[in-house]
């Protein structure tokens, strides 16, 4: 099965993938992992992208959709995949409906995370990520078993840089004016299922969990 997670930033997709990748063994592909693994290993993706990951803009669509076709051709996925944070614009929508023709692959189901914006700000200011295996906690919702220190793989847990207020500004606009559009182009191809992603997180696993069932 593949599937994609929409949401705005902060709505909960890395949480929900993590669990859909233990539940069912599919494979995360998340672009902004992606650009940061680049943007640490300096390959060219990572030194296009850096500048505007930094200040909260989406790095340009032709390096993305490019950065995401290679990842799909290099590597398999043989209990499916999950698109986290792919398509964010209507461009990278119609291309990913391009490669899917190309690679002969379905997307089976698109689920967005629905939240009221106001709720992301705590969110994203209160996230810790793994230095090492990119897992993601929350100081108050999620916090780690010890402060600091990733309970998957005893990683650093840091602060993304680009969790600034400002760069954070910044994502919600980027968002409002670039991905929600989307919502609206799948809600014409009636394709996309909407989760509340405004509750526990067990909750909203449980729910993606249904919707999965009818696929
Ligand atoms: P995204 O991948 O959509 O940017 P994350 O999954 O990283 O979002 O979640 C953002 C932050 O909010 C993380 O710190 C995470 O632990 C926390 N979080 C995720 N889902 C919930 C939830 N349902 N309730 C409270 N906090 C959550
Ligand atoms: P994320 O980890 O999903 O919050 O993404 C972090 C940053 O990576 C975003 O703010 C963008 O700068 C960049 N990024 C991730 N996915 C995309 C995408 N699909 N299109 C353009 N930029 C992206």
């Amino acid at each position: 099965m593949n599937i994609i997670l929409m949401g705005p930033p902060g709505a909960g997709k890395g949480t929900q993938a993590d669990r859909l990748v233990s539940q069912y063994g599919l494979t995360q592909i998340s672009t902004g992992d992606l650009f940061r693994k680049a943007l640490s290993e300096q390959t060219k993706y990572g030194v296009i992208a850096k500048y505007f990951i930094q200040f909260g803009h989406l790095v340009p669509d032709d390096y993305t959709i490019a950065m995401v076709r290679d990842h799909l051709k290099e590597n398999t996925f043989d209990n499916g995949f999950i698109l986290d944070g792919f398509p964010r614009t209507i461009i990278q929508a119609r291309e990913l409906e391009s490669i899917s023709r190309e690679f002969k692959f379905k997307i089976d189901a698109i689920i967005n995370l629905d939240i009221p914006l106001e709720k992301l700000v705590s969110r994203l200011s209160g996230r810790r990520t793994c230095q090492s295996c990119g897992a993601t906690f929350h100081v108050e919702f999620n916090p780690p078993k010890v402060e600091g220190v990733c309970d998957k793989c005893g990683g650093e847990l840091y602060q993304r840089p680009d969790e600034s207020e400002e760069a954070v500004k910044v994502r919600l606009d980027t968002y409002n004016k670039q991905t929600r559009p989307l919502i609206d182009y799948y809600t014409m191809q009636g394709t996309i299922i909407n989760v509340n992603g405004d509750q526990p997180m067990e909750d909203v696993f449980k729910d993606i969990e249904k919707c999965l069932e009818d696929k």
